[in-house]
């Protein structure tokens, strides 16, 4: 199975509210596999569908190198949220290289349908609560950065991805011109999302 192309920062799907799966169909299964498989081939620890260019309420979360086994989630709600505010590190695929501190809470209440329908209610705390936080945004159009205090220092950090994405994009257009697999290179501090 191939990867999926990401989508980046400045698409205007990643600004715009994911529709819910109504059915979880075939289709869905494979595109959830898909984004596993993108996932782990970008070396992120979370995914959402809008990431991949599809405007639907699907996250995928593989924290498999913390011990946690990889789950989707399909029309995740966050129904709760609590424990303190804590300040980490943040990066997301979708705005590659970028790194900035972010205040969530420390755990939350999850519920979801896995990739079989079935309804599922998960309570997570430290980075998996974080991730799920972060890929649960995606859905409503919502980005880290949006969360980030130091406007300042966003503003410098944005101009860096302004032109690293510059650089993507001609990438991906050359790869499409030679039928290539489109892939990108990004660090990972405790992980991307
Ligand atoms: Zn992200």
């Amino acid at each position: 199975m191939a990867a999926l192309p990401l989508t980046y920062y400045g698409d205007d799907l990643l600004r715009t509210i994911a529709e819910p799966v109504k059915k979880v169909s075939n289709d869905i299964r494979k595109l959830i596999a898909l984004m596993f498989e993108t996932c782990a081939a970008e070396k992120g620890i979370g995914l959402a569908a809008p990431q991949v260019g599809v405007n639907k309420q699907i996250i995928v979360l593989d924290l498999s190198c913390y011990d946690i086994e990889p789950f989707c989630l399909i029309n995740p709600v966050i129904k709760r949220r609590f424990g303190a505010i804590e300040t980490a590190s943040e990066g997301c695929l979708s705005l590659p290289g970028l790194f900035m501190e972010v205040a969530r809470h420390q755990s939350v209440v999850v519920a979801g349908r896995d990739s079989k329908g079935r309804f599922n209610l998960l309570e997570a705390s430290d980075l998996l609560a974080r991730a799920i936080q972060h890929e649960v945004d995606h859905l409503t159009g919502r980005l880290f950065i949006d969360l980030v205090e130091d406007k300042i220092q966003l503003a410098n950090e944005l101009a860096h991805l302004e032109s690293k994405l510059a650089e993507i994009r001609l990438t991906q257009a050359k790869e499409l011109q030679q039928g290539g697999v489109i892939t990108a290179t990004n660090p990972t501090v405790a992980g991307v999302l």
